[in-house]
């Protein structure tokens, strides 16, 4: 008899108190996307198994709390080793369940390594403050104490980096941590595991689940998670910000972004399509920091636009962009070729007339001119190869239809022009500019993070304010009583 066809899958395990497990019950199917083959299938958590692993962190904490600072930094030293000596198989596990080609997943992993090297000064980072004879013989000073057990969730679209943004600055923070990856790609996250284990990480203190809305709720409202951090779309992210803070903890949940290109006149337009052109079909527009709207200006726009459609053409699939990561969102994508004629843009690259490989999701560029606000295609987050771009007088239009975006993740200008670069950073209301930079990722000693709708919370991640969320501040005021000190008194303390 022949056996069932799942059962010859690899089954992606779950990852708790150091140890793989894969027990039977519900399970996911995950996709290459570039043959549109199943290749796997991966454990769904029920709020059983969540409850293991948040037992299981919980338990580590004491411990890893009480591990000297330097030792975890110690850890974290090997685990940046592995990580880089181990960074082309990351990648290849990235190319392979999401899509995007090898040389972009590469550059995704190493900018997750460097969050990792910012981790290793986490004994700098976690000093406090002193202050000596606040009032008569007493000094006061802040302690940085970790939060407890920690949960992250994040999206599909990096699969190495989205995490390492999370679980290594917790852990150098000394708490314990349960990532819940996306379902669609999480097999790096448990590599990860198995490498950080490697560096002599103690079991429980990083720990794995996978799985759908069940394992993400089990995770919220378990009493024993003390933080959250999520990067997903926008409804999702108000919904965890919402869930998680009724239920007492503390969350960061970072959202969708509409990504606004303004180009002025005066710009070096070659370099400015060049730059677009990256940033707009980069990953298959699959980025959270992707332009997806460029607004031109003036006499930019009727050459600006020549540019794009001319480089926007000669991009091939499958060498320089891979396929979206699932046939639903490939259909869902390619929907708004549709709308956004109907709704009276001019389609100046079609997708549907180029060729496209017969397996997999793929589908090629787009270039929309003429878009309004008004339309669809401009309102929602694509997240997809289609770039739209819309026409307007002057920059200050320009900063005007950038900030009645609800989205305001990042942005960027092309101009010539120190001042009106000057006057855009200032006056623009998103969470990261970029100018003559079209994806203004800050390195990872900054930080990350939108505002507006881009943003439910109030610290970014990686940087410093990452070690903000991941921590608690504690202010000791101290008295060594001698002959001379003055009796406590009955009165509001001043001190003085
Ligand atoms: P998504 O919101 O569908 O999923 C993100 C995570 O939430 C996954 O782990 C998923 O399992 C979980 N989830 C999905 N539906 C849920 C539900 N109903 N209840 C609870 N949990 C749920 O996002 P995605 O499709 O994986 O990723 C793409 C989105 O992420 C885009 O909107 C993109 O802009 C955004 N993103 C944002 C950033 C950022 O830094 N702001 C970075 C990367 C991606």
């Amino acid at each position: 008899m022949n056996k069932p066809a799942e059962l010859k899958l690899d089954t992606v395990p779950v990852w708790i108190n150091g140890k793989a497990l894969a027990p039977s019950g519900r399970h996911g199917e995950v996709y290459n996307p570039a043959t549109g083959q199943v290749t796997k299938r991966v454990v769904f958590s029920d709020a059983k198994l969540v409850d293991a692993a948040v037992q299981a962190a919980a338990a580590a904490f004491p411990a890893w709390r009480d591990t000297p600072v330097l030792r975890r930094a110690r850890v974290m030293q090997k685990f940046l080793g592995l990580l880089e000596k181990n960074q082309r198989a990351l990648a290849e596990i990235i190319s392979e369940e999401h899509g995007k080609t090898l040389d972009d997943a590469l550059g995704s992993v190493q900018r997750g390594i460097e969050v990792v090297e910012f981790a290793c000064g986490i004994p700098q980072l976690l000093k406090g403050e002193y202050s000596e004879n606040v009032g008569t013989q007493v000094d006061t000073h802040t302690l940085r104490q970790p939060v407890g057990v920690c949960a992250g969730i994040t999206p599909f679209n990096f699969p190495v980096m989205v995490p390492l943004w999370m679980f290594p600055l917790a852990i150098a923070c000394g708490n314990t941590f349960i990532l819940k990856p996306s379902e669609k790609v999480p097999s790096a996250s448990i590599r990860m595991a198995e490498l950080f284990k490697q560096a002599g990480l103690p079991d429980g203190v990083f720990n794995v689940v996978h799985g759908d809305k069940a394992a993400v709720d089990a995770l919220l409202l378990h009493e024993g998670v003390k933080a959250i951090s999520f990067v997903g779309s926008t409804p999702i992210a108000r919904y965890i910000y919402e869930t998680g803070a009724k239920a007492g903890k503390r969350v960061q949940a970072l959202g969708g972004a509409k990504n606004h290109a303004v180009v002025l006149p005066d710009a070096d337009l070659e370099f400015a399509a060049d730059a677009l052109i990256g940033a707009a079909y980069g990953s298959a527009g699959e980025r959270c920091m992707a332009i997806s709207a460029v607004v031109a200006v003036g006499a930019a726009g009727d050459p600006l636009v020549k540019l794009l459609e001319k480089k926007a053409q000669r991009i091939k699939l499958g060498v320089d962009m891979g396929p979206l990561v699932t046939r639903q969102h490939r259909d869902k994508v390619a929907a708004y070729l549709d709308i956004g004629v109907k709704e009276g843009a001019r389609l100046v690259v079609d997708a549907r007339k180029q060729q496209t490989p017969q397996e997999g999701f793929y589908l090629g560029t787009s270039l929309f001119d003429q878009v309004t606000p008004a339309m669809e295609i401009y309102k929602n987050e694509i997240f997809g190869p289609i770039l739209i771009v819309l026409r307007v007088k002057s920059m200050e239009e320009a900063i005007r239809l950038v900030n009645r975006n609800p989205y305001a993740n990042g942005t960027a200008i092309f101009t010539e022009s120190g001042g009106a670069a000057r006057r855009f950073q200032n006056e623009v209301q998103v969470g990261m500019v970029g100018i003559n930079v079209p994806i203004p990722v800050p390195v990872a000693f900054y930080s990350f993070g939108g505002w507006k709708s881009s943003l439910f919370g109030d610290l970014h991640v990686h940087g410093t304010e990452a070690v903000k969320f991941y921590t608690r501040t504690k202010v000791v005021t101290t008295r060594w009583p001698h002959q001379d000190t003055p009796a406590p008194g009955f009165d509001m303390p001043t001190l003085g």
